[in-house]
């Protein structure tokens, strides 16, 4: 008989976030009331990450899933979801945290159309290169934990206020940032996010990878 995850009082929320900017997100929300495992590393591209079996592991034992969604899981997180036998965390469940549900997705194409490279079906996953969609998604978080873990609902709340107010001062000084002529690097998916905010029309470009759209569809 496998144990079945379930949050008791006291203990900390198990919390299994697939990528590095969720884990540090969860963690601004969570504190020191959460123990946040993140299965996929910041140096390994989040597109080419396969499943392994300490994925399954860490998801029995999750009380909250936090992913990017959009499929930009698709590699590892289904089988997670159907073969963890964790009931907390299938779709519907409180545990089931989609960050993606608290964004407004862009570039969703009509087509999907492997000439144009390899387009994501479903919008543009990057979507957390803009500190608004982390202020939405973190908000998200503060009221998904306090679901699970309702004696703490309040600080995770505080959590998600002080953190709101710490980005809020840096869009301000991001804002004022000039980087006409600056060399960006980045992926031209992640920069097309983020470029609704900053000036990045005119710079020059680096780190394409050849799983995303060619540069020359940015200009
Ligand atoms: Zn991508």
């Amino acid at each position: 008989m496998l144990a079945v995850a379930s949050h008791t009082a006291h203990a900390k929320v198990n919390v299994v976030a697939t990528l590095p900017w969720i884990g540090s997100v969860a963690k601004e929300i969570g504190g020191d009331k959460v123990a946040i495992t993140t299965l996929v590393k910041p140096n390994q591209d989040p597109h080419m990450v396969d499943a392994k079996p300490s994925m399954l592991l860490a998801g029995r034992k999750a009380d909250v899933l936090m992913f990017n969604g959009l499929d930009l899981e698709i590699g590892y997180l289904p089988l997670i979801m159907e073969k963890s036998q964790n009931p907390a965390i299938v779709p519907g469940k409180p545990g089931n945290f989609d960050c993606s549900q608290y964004v407004t997705v862009l570039e969703k194409p009509l087509a999907s159309d492997r000439s144009l490279g390899d387009v994501h079906p479903l919008g543009n996953p990057h979507y957390h290169f803009s500190p608004t969609n982390i202020l939405r998604v973190a908000e998200g978080m503060a009221v998904a934990l306090g679901r699970v873990d309702e004696a703490d609902a309040a600080y995770f709340k505080a959590n998600f206020d002080k953190f709101k107010s710490r980005v809020e001062e840096h869009k301000k000084i991001w804002a004022g940032a000039n980087l006409k002529d600056k060399k960006i690097c980045g992926l031209p998916q992640a920069l097309r996010v983020r470029r609704r905010r900053i000036r990045v029309q005119n710079n020059r470009l680096c780190g394409a990878k050849a799983r995303h759209s060619p540069f020359r569809r940015l200009h």
